[in-house]
């Protein structure tokens, strides 16, 4: 095989390797290989101030080079702020009352990609192996080909995809489905998921079903568990580990944002509180919600609803010496995550809808083997049809986070473990390594047989 191109929206910056990050950006630099050569390509996160295409910088480690273009404040806006965090991102998480559509955010997101097509283009080599990923980057395929780019080109959604009932309320719907087709595969991370898009796909003239493939992302489970151990005997775990007094811990970690469900898991919480009154004063709820797209109206205003709810439950149940929820907003080092995972009894992770969900994953590799604690799902997590061992509650329902809960903080260390064993069976299976080595298998047999 020829170089690996990668295209993403952003490109990790190499020289904060330890910052915290999405799950895209965590999966892809699991699967990245030494022996492979690799050219990531993408938006640098600075912005410009002239509209001329741009030169792309390049900066070479080991085998990867990031090479990175800048975006004009009003490319920013149009494209990435509005379009795909704006339009896409609601639309893809089942949120249409969310979605606010403008035609010229939409001409700006087809004129980026068009861009990112045209200073990636001379780049490129006839044999290498193009991926796309996520959906600020539908259309760039179509991009590339009408720049006479022939190179194998894939393309992974790390969101959900929803049905064609719901996606063809988005107003240029025909047009991006359309563009999709110029890729020779198109990865999901769900069934669910690659029978919506197949089904959209369809309608706009696709014949070939086998160009869509569910392909779940995972961890590295071998390093997140050695990350935890580590961690677990770290001066911050230690701080946490005192501060409970050997009563039970219930985590929770996830980016500020509305798909999360934060909202309806503390509601859950508070049941917990109204209707099993025996671990006041004794569990203690650490979520973790760094602030995520703080420029979008919607996220502030789902930042201040949370403060506001929390507010109210910690006033209504706290003692002088116990605190029902601590909240922060600020970001933790995924190592130290690690660490914490390891020491929590009970994850909870109940998004209202998830592409995939790596902190479900990460909490099972962190756990000690030898006393391991329970996870709580949403069903309608994408890591959900792999993780089927884990309490999966419906997160709408605050009465079934309630009773979830209540199982998982009294659950018995034979069961804990007989349900941590299948799910730890099941992130060892599908790591970032293997997934990005099947979808990049498919992707070279999907590849059409073309002249030459
Ligand atoms: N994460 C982190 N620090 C934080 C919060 C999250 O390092 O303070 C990491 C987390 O460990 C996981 C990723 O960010 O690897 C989140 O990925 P996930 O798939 O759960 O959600 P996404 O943010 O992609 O929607």
């Amino acid at each position: 095989m020829g170089r690996l191109v990668i295209v993403s929206n952003r490109v990790p910056d190499p020289r904060e390797r330890n910052k915290p990050a999405g799950g895209l950006a965590v999966g892809l630099a699991d699967a990245l290989r030494e022996d492979q050569q690799t050219l990531w390509f993408g938006w640098s996160g600075r912005q410009a101030e002239s509209d001329v295409d741009p030169v792309p910088s390049l900066d070479t480690h080991g085998s990867v080079t990031y090479a990175t273009v800048p975006l004009t404040h009003a490319q920013h806006r149009g494209y990435y702020q509005s379009f795909s965090n704006g339009i896409l991102w609601p639309l893809c998480h089942y949120r249409l009352g969310l979605m606010n559509y403008s035609r010229t955010d939409w001409l700006q997101y087809l004129e980026v990609n068009r861009m990112f097509a045209r200073t990636l283009a001379p780049l490129l080599k006839s044999d290498d192996v193009i991926w796309v990923h996520d959906y600020h980057l539908f259309p760039l395929a179509q991009a590339l080909r009408e720049l006479g780019v022939t190179a194998a080109i894939g393309f992974f959604l790390h969101i959900p995809f929803p049905p064609w009932s719901l996606f063809r309320a988005l107003p240029p719907a025909s047009a991006l489905l359309d563009d999709m087709k110029a890729y020779d595969l198109i990865g999901v991370q769900t069934e669910e998921d690659a029978q919506n898009l197949w089904e959209c796909l369809r309608v706009e003239g696709m014949t070939d079903p086998a160009r869509v493939v569910a392909c779940p992302i995972g961890i590295d489970p071998i390093s997140f568990s050695e990350d935890a151990r580590e961690a677990f005997d770290g001066p911050e775990v230690r701080r946490l580990r005192e501060s409970l007094h050997d009563e039970p811990l219930i985590i929770g970690v996830d980016r500020l944002d509305y798909s999360k469900g934060l909202e309806e898991r503390f509601l859950g919480y508070e049941k917990l509180l109204i209707r099993y009154p025996e671990h006041h004063r004794h569990v203690t709820y650490l979520q973790v919600a760094p602030v995520s797209r703080g420029e979008v109206e919607e996220y502030r205003l789902l930042r201040r609803q949370l403060d506001e709810t929390i507010g109210r439950i910690n006033g209504a149940f706290a003692a002088y010496d116990w605190t029902p929820i601590r909240y922060l907003t600020r970001p933790i080092a995924r190592q130290t995550l690690a660490g914490f995972y390891r020491l929590a009894d009970v994850a909870l992770v109940t998004p209202l809808r998830d592409g995939m969900n790596l902190v479900a994953k990460e909490y099972v590799a962190a756990q000690n083997p030898e006393n391991p604690g329970a996870l709580v799902l949403s069903h309608l997590a994408g890591a959900a049809p792999e993780l089927d061992e884990a309490l999966l509650v419906n997160p709408h329902d605050a009465d079934a986070i309630a009773d979830a809960l209540h199982l998982a903080l009294t659950m018995k260390k034979e069961e804990r473990k007989r349900r941590w064993d299948a799910l730890n069976g099941e992130i060892r299976n599908t790591t970032a390594g293997s997934w990005a080595r099947d979808f990049l298998r498919a992707l070279n047999r999907s590849r059409k047989p073309g002249p030459g």
